[in-house]
């Protein structure tokens, strides 16, 4: 009740801007989950998934409504939960933005799988073992993370405007920054993904030809929304599971300079000029079970045929040569020594033209 006077007491008070909002058919208060966020308020709370043919669990969210009406800008991590460097920077983002500052809203999950974060376990949800960034849009009567999918397909991405999913190299991935852009062929969501892109300000940016409709029930969160015409970019940073100061900066700043760019926050931005861009991006698997030994670092360039690590046997015996079938960069390399036939030891980016 005290919250409703104050609000009444407050539009009152500011006749001309109310008038304003009404006209422009502005929906004050933004609800997400539990989070019900007022007119220039940040609110916590969460999205409820109930238990179903597995347990139940809770996905955080942090509404910032802002002091004036604009677009609605998700932005999204953790549905890998040992990607620490993605999560790490959304705690740290939604801590120095102020709703007073924003013209639009603000909607951040910092850690959808939450379980793969508690349990450390890289890749999947521990909880059924599947992918969170596979699933999408999800199944309401499906296993935990189909539930959880379904929950965000509603209450996030279709109600979002613009779309950020943040990655980064998990516990076993040693990766160099980059941003994906996806080119679906349609022209207005390509022109607004590609001004959001290089506004972020990483100076790798892979394109995603994503031209056919993704299959629905097993995409990621990006390509889905995507799918609902929502102009959507993917950022990543941080080496095999690590929080450097320069990765989680990196990821704020871009984030940043997207609200910047949307006219979320005030400012201005410089958006990256001359970007490396990657037009294909190549998986080097291993052929045998083993321990593997990298040869290179992610951001070299190697040319194909160049050995980039190998596989020994479990006494010390090298079992193959691991060499890249393509000339390009290294965006990661598997950093750790467990290595399976069929597992990826490395993703080699083919340098592209200009799209
Ligand atoms: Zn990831």
């Amino acid at each position: 009740m005290k919250i409703l006077t104050n609000r009444v007491f407050r539009l009152l008070s500011n006749l001309p801007l109310f008038a304003c909002f009404v006209g422009l058919g502005w929906a004050a208060d933004i609800t997400v989950g539990t989070a019900t966020a007022h007119t220039g308020q940040k609110v916590t709370g969460f999205i409820p998934v109930v238990a179903g043919v597995d347990a139940a669990t809770n996905i955080p969210v942090i509404v910032i409504n802002g002091a004036r009406p604009g677009p609605k800008l998700a932005i999204v991590a953790g549905s890998h939960g040992t990607e620490y460097a993605s999560i790490i920077a959304l705690e740290n983002l939604v801590q120095t933005i102020d709703a007073a500052d924003l013209s639009g809203t603000l909607i951040v999950l910092p850690l959808i799988n939450l379980a793969s974060f508690a349990q450390k376990v890289p890749h999947l949800n521990p909880v059924d073992g599947k992918n969170m960034n596979r699933m999408f849009p999800g199944k309401a009567d499906g296993t935990q993370t189909e539930r959880a999918s379904w929950a965000i397909a509603r209450q996030v991405v279709e109600k979002c405007d613009y779309l950020i999913d943040l990655h980064g190299g998990d516990l076993d991935e040693n990766l160099r920054r980059y941003a994906y852009w996806p080119q679906t062929g349609k022209d207005q969501l390509d022109s607004a993904s590609r001004g959001m892109v290089l506004a972020f300000g990483l100076d790798h940016i892979i394109i995603q030809r994503n031209q056919t409709p993704a299959v629905s029930g097993a995409t990621s969160i990006s390509r889905f929304a995507e799918d609902q015409g929502k102009p959507t970019i993917i950022a990543e940073a941080g080496h095999a599971g690590t929080t450097e100061a320069a990765d989680v900066d990196a990821l704020v700043r871009g984030c940043k300079n997207v609200m910047r760019h949307l006219k979320i926050l005030p400012g201005v931005v410089t958006p990256v000029e001359h970007p490396v861009w990657i037009g294909q991006l190549t998986t080097v698997r291993s052929d045998h079970d083993g321990i593997f030994y990298p040869l290179v670092v992610p951001e070299a360039y190697v040319q194909r045929g160049m050995i980039i690590g190998y596989v020994t046997d479990y006494f010390g015996n090298k079992l193959a040569d691991v060499t890249t079938p393509i000339s390009g960069v290294v965006t990661y390399i598997c950093s750790v020594p467990s290595m399976k036939k069929g597992d990826t030891a490395a993703n080699i980016g083919e340098i592209a033209a200009v799209p």
